[in-house]
């Protein structure tokens, strides 16, 4: 597949809360629907899309274990929170013509196909989309942490990770008004600064294997796009 774009294959990590748009909970479609345009300017331009969603707008195992509920099975309630993420994701993305695998790390025969590297691989090649849904397929992790292990796994030229901000800042944009942002970050630093991009084990798992992480803001109409043809926005983390 020719691509005129910087990168051949992203991973794109994109939170449960994300989904969630202007809801308290669950999956508002308009979200969904404006995130598949976004993904359709990635493939336009030949770029070979993997994606990685969370389950915060459904359930975090630690928020329930919190609440008294033993943790690895809020851990599996948070990972089926993602499988549904993903369903619903493929739905949007296929409903704008892309053909969209969804894998799970978790079995789930008749629903969606087991996670597997080499048939993943080859769905990108052929040009489909690829959601990796259940996270890990373990507890005790995140998302955020899939989604480095899937780029890692899949050669992905870049770990995309969508935010509401406009990048890594020195501190909340949100509640500090002299908060700068970062253009460019290495792993130590994000680190040393303990700055909440992802959570540690995703960092590490990025510093170990060279795999360069940007963070941006999802809602900025085509930066999707932007970024593949060498635009500049958010923040790019290396080592
Ligand atoms: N989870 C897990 N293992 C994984 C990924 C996710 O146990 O490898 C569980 C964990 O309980 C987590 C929930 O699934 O809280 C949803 O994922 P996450 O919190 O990463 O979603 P996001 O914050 O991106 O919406």
């Amino acid at each position: 597949e020719q691509t005129s774009a910087k990168y051949k294959r992203i991973l794109l990590k994109l939170s449960g809360e994300a989904l969630m748009g202007e809801l308290d909970f669950g999956i508002d479609p308009k979200v969904l629907d404006r995130m598949a345009l976004e993904i359709a300017q990635l493939r336009g331009l030949g770029v070979q899309v993997g994606l990685v969603i969370g389950g915060g707008n459904l359930f975090r195992g630690k928020a329930l274990s919190e609440a008294g509920l033993d943790r690895v099975a809020g851990d599996h309630m948070g990972m089926l929170a993602t499988v549904m993420n993903a369903l619903a994701m493929r739905d949007a993305l296929e409903r704008s013509n892309m053909p969209t695998r969804v894998m799970s790390a978790i079995p789930m025969s008749g629903v969606v196909d087991h996670y597997d590297r080499r048939s993943a691989i080859r769905a990108l090649n052929q040009g489909d989309v690829v959601i990796f849904s259940a996270g890990t397929g373990n507890p005790f992790f995140t998302t955020d942490s899939a989604a480095c292990l899937r780029g890692i796994e899949i050669n992905a030229d870049l770990v995309l990770k969508a935010t509401n901000v406009d990048g890594v800042y020195t501190a909340d944009p949100k509640k500090d008004p002299t908060a700068e942002k970062y253009d460019l970050l290495t792993y130590s630093e994000v680190l040393e600064k303990q700055l909440g991009v992802m959570d540690l084990t995703a960092i590490v798992l990025a510093q170990d294997h060279d795999m360069p992480l940007r963070v941006y803001n999802m809602n900025d109409t085509g930066v999707l796009g932007r970024l593949m043809t060498g635009g500049e926005h958010g923040t790019l983390i290396v080592s």
